[in-house]
This record gives C-alpha cells, structure tokens and sequence, in this order.
C-alpha cells in the first residue's frame, strides 16, 4: 500500500483501511507525545552525536540513526569525534555516484540502487540514508555534481522517484537532499541564492516535489545556502509555504549538518531535527537555546510538538515504533548479489562519446598473439622449423594515466566511502585479458601525494573554514603546482616511450576527488596535472589511442578533433575496472547517455556570461530556466556534447513515428508518441529513445525543447521493438506566477522524437 504523506483529518463514515490506519498510528503518537517531557521532546530534535539524535528509552523510542550517502553507507565515527573507529565490520558496497546513475537513463536500475542502498544501511542498522543528491546541475564547476544527477529536472524526477521506493522498501528513510538550489559549494554556508519564483518551481523544486508527492520520501535535508535572503534552515516560503503547505508534506526536515543558524527562526518554522559537525550537542540551537526559548515563551510547545510527530511518524513508517515493530526489516551489506547489481549499474553508465574507424572495441582478435618473430636463418630448412617452433609474441597494451590505477572510493567529501573493494581500470583490464596479454602501465601525469597528516578531517573544520580556506589553499596549491611541474617531463617522457612500444594504447585520465569534492568549486574547465599537453603527445604517437576520462563533471577537450575514441566514466562504484573493460573489451556494447550537455568551453556557460555562480555573497540565478541544454539551444551556442548523447557498438533505427491525443483511460496521460525502434547493426544493444517538447506559442518564454519522456529499449541485432511513450499533464505546463501553480496554456506543442537532444525530429504537433 502506498502511503501518502497527507495526514488525514475529516474521516467520513465509511473510512477505508488505510484512512483507519492512519488514524490507529496518528492516535499512537498523540499517546506518546502526551507523555514526554518537554526536556525529552528536545533531546529528539538534535544531534546527540554527529549522526545521530536521543531516544527516550523509558518509553522505547530509540534514537534516530543516520548516514550518508548517495554511494553506499559511510563508515562509523566516534559518536563525539571525527575520527573512524576503523572497525572491519563497516565495509559496504560502493555504488555508482549519482551522476553515473543518471547516465544509465534506466530508471529501473534508479530503483535497484536505492533497493541495495536501503538493504545496506538496514543491515548496517541505520535508520535514515542521507541520499539521494538531486539538486540541478546549473554550472559545470560545481564541486558536488559528481553526486547530483543532471540538468533537467525530469531526468532527476523519473530516477529519484524510484530510488526512494528502492530505499524505503527496507524501512530505512531516504533523506532526499538538499532542499533547495544547493548550486555551487563556494561560501555555501552563507551565500544567498536569489531566484525568481517561476525558476525555482519549475526548475529547482520539481524533482523536489516528486520526491515529495510522488515518492513519498520520510525525510528531507534542508540546503545550506540562502535563498532569497533567508536561510534554507529557516526558509518560511520553502518549508512552511511549499513543503508542509502546498505538497502537504508530513515527513522530517533534517537540516545540513551545521546549517542552522538560529533557535527562534529555525524552530518556528518546520525544520525538525538540527545536525551539526561540532561535539558540543546540548548547546546546539535546537538544545539548551531552544528549551530556555520555550519557557519563556518565544517557541510554542506546539511547535515543538509539531517535530516530535514527524519524528515519531517516521519511527513509526521504518517499525522503529508501533504494533509492527517485530516485523522491521533486517537489511544485508556487502553482499555479492548487490555487487552484481552495482556492476550492472556501472556498465550502463558508461558513455561512449566518440569512436572513429572503430577503433573501439578492442576485441580479443585485434589482441590475438602474433607468430612473426623468430630468428631468420640462411637455411631453409632451419628457418622453417625455427618459425614453426617460433614463441608466439604477445600483443602490449599500454595503459596510461593515473586514474586508471586510482582508487576514488574514499574521496569526494560526505560521500566518501568505505569499500570493500573497488576494481580499478587496470585491474580490470588485467583481470579480463589474463596472462597472453602485455599490459604495461605508465602513471603519465602526476597527482600530488597523500593527506598532510596533521590535517585535521575536513567536516570537522567545514564549518570555520567557510570558503574551505581558501587562503591557505592558494599558497598550498602553488605548491602544489611547482610539484606536478618538477614531475611532468619524466612522467610524460616514460608515457611516450611506452606508448611507442606498444599495439594499443589506452589512456586513463580525468579528474578525481580533489577536483569533484563536497566544499568547493573548480576554478575551471580544464584538465588538471598537465593532461592535455600528455594527451596530445600520445595522440602523435599513436593517433587511434583511446581517451578515457573518468571525472564526475565535464572538461574542456582541445585534443577532442584529434581523437578517434571517447569514452566518459562517472565514477562508477566499486565495479568501475570491470565495468569499463568489459565496454573497451566489447563485452558489453555502451548504452550510457549524458546526463548533462558538455560544453566546448567554460566561455560558453551561461553562468560564465552573467558571471552568478561562485561569488562568495549572492548569486543571483539570471539565466531563469534557461540553464544546461534549454540554455545552449537558445542562444544557438555549439556544445561538444549534447543532452541525451552517447553511442553503441552497434546502430538503430528509428522509423514510424506518431504523436496523436489520448483516449482517457491511458492512467491520465494525455498524449502518447509511438515508434519502432530498430537494431540495424550485429550486436546486442540499447537505445534511448526521448522525447522532447516545444510549446509554440505561450504568454511566457519557454525552451525550446524540454525533455518530457524516454524509454530504454535493448534490443537483439536486427530486431525491432514498437515503443509507447505517454505524455503527462506536467510534460505541457510551466509554472504561472499569477496563479501560484503549475498551468497548460492551450494551444500547439510540437514533439520531437530521437535518441538525443541533437539527433531527434520534430514528429508532429499535438493542440491541447
Ligand atoms: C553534507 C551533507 C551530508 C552531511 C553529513 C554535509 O557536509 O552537505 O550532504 O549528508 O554533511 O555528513
């Protein structure tokens, strides 16, 4: 049964099951909250340790536990201390990022991911996973969209949606974060977003709101930014207005660990639980602060009251509380069926972007041992005998670059993780070609040493260091900088050498997690450690070298003209080495598509143009709608790739199209678009088909295409499949500030159909 997050007050006569249901656990709770203390009450609203709050054991309510991430559940901590406890049993399952899942554009493996996260934080006991991640990409140089899924909020609503049910089908709570417009990681505990109304539902809000109404999420983690001059933490508009009011939302809001700022603001507002990075709990504002402000009047106990129920209702959904309690699930973590499930994930997710004179894939034909070097001797006979008998001469490959030897598990901030295992490039690669085979590696570029160990870990510091001290960080990063210097000539000489030598050469580049980090931004698009210059380099040598980058946001490409073969690889979890053998080896035929338009430049970005993304103050969201594709397709600006692009190892076909109104009994959709897809080439694959959206003519500007549907098909060589994509209501409105609402302005919507935003035909018009 579904739940809704509406509580249920008017009961007619002839209430349903789950009218009395939630009756029975509503009367429940008014039972318990009529017996707390408002001492007690308190101490279940804020952190009583850096992930988790306070029970009330003489009533047996358990505390809430809580983790991140979006990757997989984070290891555990002293409760006081940043610092791991390092114990052997919290090894888990590394996931597929965020990013990388959306690249998958399968909606199903959304589910299974949040199905193996739920069962792993379970069995690891938690109660809340503090995932998923999806805030909008609006700048490429964002240092969290590695964890966040994409430029469009459909996109982000159709995997969110079912990677929550995934979670929650464990009786954990995902905690879908983080609410709202968290675009930039400079100065994020204090800058001030400034976004028009229009823009924030329309754009921001709507996976939001699906997470919300649609998914029913039990909690929610509030931003740390302002928006439009009040803190997230503290947002009237956002949490009363929108979240409790509007979508009716009867979860929790847990705020950014550290986000809240006030006692009186915050507490009357509908922010539930205060989490922060600093030991001292009972001075957190939602501790001592807030009791005194309740005695003497300046917080209602009702709203107190108010944040205990939520609480108690989330205990209550996950069986922490309540008549079914005994029948809580038990959860599972770092078990094989999930590995196959995050292998799964991460093969889908890789996207192959470019492939010229198939120099992709690099079958076991190509790679077959040669018989032509034996020792030529003036005697015929001999000579047959010794090439008879001659040594079979392995192929080389040579690997280079230090992402293909690099472990990224452990980086990236909150997300970090504890694997319990991560296969990288290399070994992957080794691990499917064996012993006949010669697999030589170079670092190529160089990627400054380990952690200073003095330094103290980052969250604990994450809320003094309010730009992540970026004034020490630029005298360590010229440092930094004389160092890769002092290595770039060695490392790309010893590169080219061994590249010359070889049959194949396979680089493995990209960016890492000091670039896609928690706390700050890219100063820029490029690539770092001097890798442009190396790739170049290589491309003179062997000009059918194979780029791979493995990198959580995009990079600007100069060599791109150069290279025949592309391949992108967010970070892919704990089966990334094999997942990218099997696409580089053709086991597996590529069926990944960008989450995100890849700009050629930073020049090109609109927030570049308008100079709002990376100010310490405010940033005001100029651009309104028009960010990522809706963006470039405006203002005719050329992309190296386009939303919605990948390729396969083999090609389809798409033929028969037709747009037409629905009869009504299509579950409420109001247009259906059809079309068959065929697989045209000699290899088992997928395709994506979408369809985007124009509204012809409208009282307001609108994009020029919106994606409103998709659909991954796999496909048998040469067969063909009819696919059915529905149309909602939500696919045809924007938001009317005049009505406060999401409206459909009658008239024509013209509909395109392909397998990306720049491959796709306008298929008819449908008049609404
Ligand atoms: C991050 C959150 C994370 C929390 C707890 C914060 O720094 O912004 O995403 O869940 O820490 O680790």
């Amino acid at each position: 049964m579904k739940e809704n997050n509406k509580c249920c007050n008017n009961l007619a006569d002839n209430t349903s099951d789950y009218e009395k249901d939630v009756l029975k656990r509503e009367a429940y709770i008014d039972m318990i909250v009529s017996q707390l203390t408002t001492e007690e009450k308190i101490a279940m609203i804020h952190g009583d340790g850096f992930f988790k709050t306070k029970g009330v054991e003489r009533l047996g309510i358990p505390p809430l536990k809580m983790s991140d991430g979006p990757m997989g559940v984070r290891n555990e901590f002293y409760n006081d201390k940043w610092v791991a406890l390092g114990y052997s049993d919290d090894y888990v399952s590394y996931a597929p990022s965020n990013s990388a899942l959306s690249a998958t554009w399968n909606p199903e493996l959304a589910y299974k991911c949040g199905k193996n996260l739920g069962e792993e934080a379970r069995g690891r006991g938690k109660d809340v996973i503090l995932a998923p991640g999806i805030n909008i990409k609006r700048d490429p140089l964002c240092g969290r969209n590695f964890e966040y899924m994409s430029e469009d909020p459909y996109l982000v609503e159709t995997l969110a949606v079912p990677f929550i049910n995934g979670v929650q089908e464990s009786d954990v709570a995902a905690c879908v974060k983080h609410f709202a417009v968290n675009c930039q990681e400079t100065n994020r505990l204090y800058v001030d977003t400034i976004v028009d109304e229009r823009t924030l539902h329309e754009l921001y809000l709507k996976a939001f709101k699906a997470a919300v109404c649609k998914a029913h999420s039990y909690s929610i983690m509030n931003a740390y930014n302002k928006i439009n001059g009040s803190h997230c933490s503290e947002n009237k508009e956002l949490l009363d207005d929108i979240l409790r009011d509007k979508w009716e939302y009867d979860g929790v809001v847990i705020s950014d660990w550290g986000s809240v700022h006030t006692t009186r603001e915050s507490a009357n507002t509908s922010m539930d639980i205060e989490m922060s990075v600093t030991p001292d709990f009972d001075n957190y504002y939602y501790a001592a602060p807030l009791l005194k402000a309740v005695k003497n009047g300046e917080v209602s106990i009702e709203e107190i009251n108010k944040k205990v129920k939520n609480i108690l209702r989330l205990m209550y959904r996950l069986k922490m509380i309540g008549p079914d309690a005994v029948n809580r699930k038990q959860g599972i973590y770092s078990n094989m069926e999930h590995w196959q499930s995050e292998l799964d994930t991460a093969r889908e997710a890789i996207v192959l972007l470019k492939n010229e004179d198939n120099v992709l894939p690099i079958t076991t034909e190509r790679l077959k041992m040669s018989v032509n070097s034996y020792v030529k001797n003036p005697d015929k006979e001999l000579d047959k005998t010794l090439k008879d008998n001659a040594a079979p001469v392995k192929k080389k490959i040579a690997v280079i670059g230090h992402n293909a030897e690099h472990n990224h598990a452990g980086g990236g901030g909150s997300a970090e993780i504890k694997a319990i295992y991560e296969i990288s490039p290399l070994l992957g690669l080794k691990k499917a070609l064996g012993g006949n085979v010669d697999i030589q590696y170079a670092v190529g570029y160089y990627v400054p040493g380990d952690k200073d160990v003095n330094e103290v870990n980052w969250q604990e510091a994450s809320l003094e260091r309010q730009v992540m001290g970026q004034e020490s960080d630029s005298k360590k990063n010229k440092k930094l900088r004389e160092e890769i210097e002092k290595n770039r000539h060695k490392l790309l000489k010893e590169a080219c050498e061994l590249a010359k030598e070889a049959d194949e050469v396979i680089y493995i580049g990209g960016l890492n997690h000091d670039y896609d980090v928690e706390g700050r931004d890219r100063q820029d698009m490029v690539l770092p450690y001097g890798q442009d210059e190396l790739i170049n380099a290589l491309l003179d040598i062997n000009p059918d070298t194979v780029i791979v980058m493995v990198a959580g946001s995009p990079v600007q490409m100069p060599w791109l003209q150069r290279a025949k073969a592309l391949v992108w690889c967010y970070y892919s979890g704990m089966e990334t080495g094999d997942a990218l053998a099997d696409i580089l080896l053709g086991k597996v035929n590529p069926s990944g598509k960008l989450p995100e338009t890849f700009p050629v430049k930073y020049e090109d970005t609109v927030t570049y143009k308008n100079g709002q993304f990376g100010r310490e103050d405010a940033i005001t969201c100029e651009e309104g709608i028009f960010v990522g594709y809706r963006y470039y397709e405006k203002e005719h600006i050329k992309t190296a790739y386009a939303f919605g692009y990948g390729m396969s190892y083999t090609q389809f076909e798409i033929s028969n199209v037709t747009v037409k109104l629905c009869d009504d009994d299509k579950k409420g959709a109001l247009a259906e678009v059809g079309c068959e897809l065929k697989n045209t080439g000699r290899l088992y694959g997928a395709d994506v088909i979408q369809c985007y959206i124009q509204d012809m003519e409208c009282s307001v500007e609108r994009p020029l295409k919106e994606l409103a549907a998709y659909k991954k098909v796999f496909l048998e060589p040469g067969e063909s499949e009819k696919v059915q994509l529905y149309l909602y209501k939500d696919a045809f409105e924007f938001y009317d500030i005049k009505r406060k609402d999401f409206v459909i302005e009658p008239g024509q919507f013209k509909v395109y159909v392909g397998d990306s935003l720049d491959n796709c035909e306008a298929a008819g018009i449908i008049t609404i």
